[in-house]
């Protein structure tokens, strides 16, 4: 699969079809011939998932570090493993997960077998962005192999090696009938969009989101919208502020701060704010050196783009706000790790989502002031508490609504498959991880199934009513 090229070619008795049609129409033909069905196929599919991550290895790591400049153990970490434990649990489970569940019955249901079967959608459209190439399409993949659906993946044109990798490795391991990538930018994915998948799993920013459900509501397809958001931390004045900026400063710059769940901005208590700044200083300077630029273990921004709508940040705000980094280098796509202070509500830098290295950080008066920003905002895809007492813990808790939450650290809720991660409002709908993705992708099909017997039982029901004497 290269780059597909928008012709129309002659199909089936005359038909016109694009390259989009025709793919959707020969994965569908896959799913529909039931060869997905049978657990053991998938997880024969899921063994050789994880034979292409094992044998693979160097290749994709080469590729993430081509593409982003990530370290290796940072892509070890954050994208291998990741999708090695997705695959491990869902090859453990997925018999399980499969079985039909048979709910309590009703009392009118005494006489049938009543069960829910799990019933695949078909083809899903797997729609993805370019910060995680590898963890999110492959761990989206596990959930779809497992609950016996189809895909046709269209990765990100922003991580051109790594995209390009994945559909040359992805037809080498899994079956090419059922999973298919699907290599272009916008044009590209506008064609696709017109065609009527069975579901939509889609991964990058709000904007692009809405262009989503906006082509799925045509054909009343069903989608998954995993967005961003700006994420806050707050932070108590009863907390280790040394742990605080080791926390906060690994999750704020591991990949550059292309991170959706990445502590976007933070709230701290007016007491301990110039404290905070200063054990953010030192953190940073503890993790990177003193000149960042030459530390191998910070990733580089996407493309000059992104590098530009970040600087451009950074120009409308004041000199005098800076508290840490700040110095730019496009050729390298390259931002140091900066922190700013006295950052107001009003400022450009609390606009929308950073999706870079850049912290602002706001002084507030206590977790009422904290809540009372949060809630000005658009629901965020993950919060942040930080706090010894757990009464002001539980307050941020119960007064907010995010995506996620993780106390006393940051990206944590995320990581692991056993939470289900998603959005809500504008941050996302949908979640997925672990047993969630298997529930995400598969229809859950309620049976009643009755005999030809016991006939009198029912005859109440029946017209004509005027001769049924029903006392409750
Ligand atoms: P993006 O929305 O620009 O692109 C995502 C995908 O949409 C890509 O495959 C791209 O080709 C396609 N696309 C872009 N513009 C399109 C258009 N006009 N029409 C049709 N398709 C289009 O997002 P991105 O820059 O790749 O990623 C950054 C955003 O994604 C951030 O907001 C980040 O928070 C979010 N994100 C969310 C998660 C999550 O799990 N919630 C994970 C990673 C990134």
């Amino acid at each position: 699969f290269g780059l597909v090229k928008l012709q129309s070619v002659a199909w089936n008795n005359n038909v016109e079809m694009n390259t989009a049609q025709q793919l959707l129409f020969n994965t569908r033909a896959a799913f529909k011939s039931g060869i997905t069905l049978p657990v053991e196929w998938r997880i024969e599919q899921l063994n050789r998932l994880l034979d292409l991550l094992n044998e693979n290895e160097n290749a994709l790591l080469d590729a993430l570090h081509k593409d982003l400049r990530k370290p290796k153990l940072e892509s070890i970490e954050t994208e291998l493993i990741v999708v090695k434990n997705e695959a491990i649990n869902a090859i453990k489970n997925v018999q399980t997960w499969s079985k039909p569940t048979y709910p309590s019955k009703a009392f009118v249901q005494m006489i049938d077998s009543v069960y829910i079967l799990k019933e695949p959608y078909g083809v899903v459209l797997v729609m993805s962005a370019w910060n995680y190439p590898i963890q999110i399409i492959f761990s989206q993949l596990v959930g779809i192999i497992a609950s016996g659906n189809c895909a046709i993946i269209k990765p990100s044109e922003l991580s051109p090696v790594t995209s390009e990798l994945m559909s040359k490795l992805i037809p080498q391991y899994l079956d090419k009938e059922c999973f298919r990538v699907y290599l272009g930018g916008i044009p590209e994915t506008t064609v696709l969009l017109k065609e009527r998948f069975d579901m939509i799993m889609y991964t990058g920013s709000s904007m692009v989101g809405k262009i989503v459900m906006k082509a799925a509501a045509e054909h009343l397809t069903p989608v998954i919208l995993e967005l961003g958001g700006k994420s806050p931390v707050y932070v108590h004045k009863d907390s280790d502020l040394k742990l605080v900026a080791k926390r906060v400063v690994w999750g704020k710059f591991l990949n550059l701060g292309q991170t959706c769940t990445a502590p976007d901005y933070i709230l701290c208590h007016n007491n301990v704010v110039d404290s905070l700044i200063d054990e953010l200083r030192k953190t940073v300077e503890e993790y990177f050196g003193s000149d960042p630029k030459e530390s191998p273990d910070l990733a580089r921004i996407v493309n000059a783009r992104n590098f530009k709508r970040i600087e451009s940040i950074m120009s409308a705000t004041p000199k005098e706000k800076l508290a840490v980094g700040g110095e730019t280098d496009e050729s390298a796509l390259y931002i140091a790790p900066t922190v700013y202070k006295d950052i107001q509500l009003g400022d450009p830098i609390m606009e929308g989502e950073i999706f870079g290295p850049i912290l602002p950080v706001l002084a507030v008066n206590g977790a009422d002031e904290a809540v009372e920003i949060i809630n000005s905002q658009e629901k965020p895809l993950a919060l942040y508490i930080f706090a010894k007492s757990d009464k002001v813990v539980q307050q941020l808790l119960s007064c907010t609504s995010s995506g996620g939450v993780t106390v006393n650290d940051v990206l944590m809720h995320a990581a692991s498959h056993n939470l289900p991660f998603g959005g809500v409002g504008n941050s996302g709908m949908g979640r997925y991880h672990g047993k969630y993705t298997f529930d995400a992708l598969t229809h859950e099909k309620p049976v009643v199934y009755r005999g030809q017997n016991f006939e009198s039982l029912l005859s109440a029901r029946y017209p004509p009513y005027s001769e049924k004497n029903l006392s409750m």
